[in-house]
């Protein structure tokens, strides 16, 4: 595993790599760890951080003479940013190789989206660290750079033809024959829980040592490219020594964290009377008498041909119509674990120590993910308490046995990243706690995590996936946004090509 790696003194150097995380985008983990993969077989990593705009990006790497450029994102509006960064190496004559990673790029979008835009040199996908020094080794090969491009160029050109192949077959019902399949609940027969609050409520320092046991271990080691779950990785035949090093390591930094106060927890919760229209919007209201509309939340409508009797679902449907006159809620929450952590990464990075660096910043992350976890816990028991009695393990968290979910916009079930304003200027949550938006809808600090609350029994996570232009200008339309901008913002969930 790369964390044992070790830089050989003295050996010349196998060629200078630029890395960044494009514009709008916070996450930098598997970044970080890529670098220390391409430091320890003696490459020059330039790493230029996050949210690095274009011009920026393009700029060092003709004044550093790089010899290849690797483009790091997490969040989807990422991805776009990287066709355009490509698009841009492009006009510019830029010639040298465009190393393509991080966690929602793949090897499809970087074939239908990005290889098409930079025609000079070689676009490659990299699906994980541990791939990185034989992709950047055989770029920077005179004798097999050739081949190595012309196999990729060759395998991307397929995904292609396999694609726009799928796209012509896969059926699509109209929007309204999808809003026509709604799942439908029994409002008649049921009541929908109500809040203890309506509004928001603010923690401050939270107790980190209450997190503890949430936090899903299993991402932690995915994140530190050892793969295996969590306990059984400890004893695993090929990884278990290193995972087990690492995670005493950790659980010595978490000691530290709690008993230093090394971070700052912060968290805003709310909940709302809300009704859906019927359709695919939810409305929020400031208080019971629902005289006044404090926002609306718009969400997407699955359009694949389903089959039998399955739904094309929306969040919408999981919230009583007002039409049925039943109230109901809908509830909003915005975590941090990442207030301190930038300014102890920062004393690492000065002195050279990558490792505490990255086990900070990946501890962080699981203390957010946790954080979300319990908080959610609370609100089923105590803020909107309609799971009381639930009494669930840790491991049955993990796997979401609860009733009720906790929605991210910029998930599958809700992959409009523009949510999150909604979603933030609800609960206020800049003022409130000390989380921003950047201009691509990632948060920051990175180790953050927002949502809704819905709490009807039916209620689950699906993946609203492909769809068409009829639902796209609807959704534009009842967003008050320029259809252009909406399919920018939709791009990875289209099923045409604007
Ligand atoms: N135990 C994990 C939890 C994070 S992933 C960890 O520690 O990393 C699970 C979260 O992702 C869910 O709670 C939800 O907020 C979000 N999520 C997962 N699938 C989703 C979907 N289809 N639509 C919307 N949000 C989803």
């Amino acid at each position: 595993p790369f964390i044992e790696a070790e830089k050989t003194e003295g050996a010349s150097s196998n060629g200078k790599i630029l890395m960044a995380t494009v514009k709008g985008d916070v996450h930098d983990i598997g970044k970080n760890i890529v670098g220390v993969v391409l430091g320890c077989n003696n490459y020059d990593v330039i790493d230029m951080g996050v949210m690095v705009p274009c011009e920026q990006i393009l700029a060092k790497a003709a004044e550093e003479k790089v010899d290849i450029i690797g483009l790091s994102g997490l969040i989807t509006p990422s991805l776009d940013e990287m066709v355009h960064v490509a698009s841009e190496m492009q006009r510019l004559d830029f010639n040298i190789p465009l190393m393509i990673g991080g966690a929602t790029t793949s090897k499809a979008h970087t074939a239908v989206k990005i290889e098409p835009k930079y025609k000079n040199d070689a676009v490659v996908y990299v699906s994980d660290a541990s791939r990185s020094v034989s992709v950047a080794t055989n770029l920077m090969s005179v004798d097999f750079k050739e081949g190595f491009v012309a196999e990729r160029k060759e395998e991307y050109a397929k995904v292609r033809e396999r694609r726009s192949n799928s796209m012509a077959k896969g059926k699509r019902l109209p929007y309204n024959a999808a809003v026509e399949n709604q799942f439908k609940g029994d409002w008649e027969n049921y009541t929908p829980p109500k809040p203890t609050f309506i509004g928001t409520k603010v923690f401050k320092e939270y107790d980190l040592s209450v997190l503890r046991d949430t936090i899903d271990w299993t991402p932690f080691f995915i994140t530190w490219s050892l793969s295996g779950k969590y306990p059984d990785i400890l004893k695993d035949e090929v990884v278990g020594e290193a995972a087990t090093n690492l995670f005493s390591d950790a659980q010595e930094m978490l000691d530290r964290i709690i008993s230093e106060k090394w971070i700052q927890a912060e968290a805003v919760l709310g909940f709302w009377p809300a009704n859906s229209n019927g359709v695919d919007d939810v409305t929020l209201y400031s208080d019971e008498s629902k005289s006044e509309t404090l926002n609306t939340l718009h969400h997407l409508r699955q359009q694949t041909e389903m089959v039998g009797d399955k739904r094309n679902h929306s969040l919408a449907d999981f919230v009583a119509p007002a039409s049925s006159g039943v109230d109901d809620y809908v509830g909003g929450f915005a975590v941090t674990a990442g207030i301190g952590v930038d300014e102890r990464v920062k004393e690492y990075e000065a002195n050279g120590d990558d490792y505490n660096s990255i086990l900070l910043k990946s501890l962080a992350d699981r203390l957010a993910e946790s954080f979300a976890e319990h908080m959610h816990l609370r609100v089923r028991k105590e803020f909107w308490p309609y799971a009381v009695d639930e009494n669930l393990s840790n491991q049955e968290l993990i796997k979401e046995k609860y009733r009720g979910i906790r929605p991210a916009p910029g998930y599958p079930a809700c992959p409009d990243h523009t949510e999150k304003t909604t979603l933030f200027s609800i609960l206020d949550v800049s003022n409130e706690i000390d989380v921003q938006l950047t201009e691509h809808y990632a948060m920051t600090p990175a180790a953050s995590v927002s949502g809704f609350y819905y709490s009807h029994p039916e209620s689950r996570y699906f993946a609203v996936g492909k769809i068409s232009k009829d639902q796209v200008e609807d959704i534009a339309e009842r967003k008050n946004m320029a259809l252009k901008d909406m399919e920018r913002w939709l791009s990875p969930n289209l099923d045409y090509d604007p």
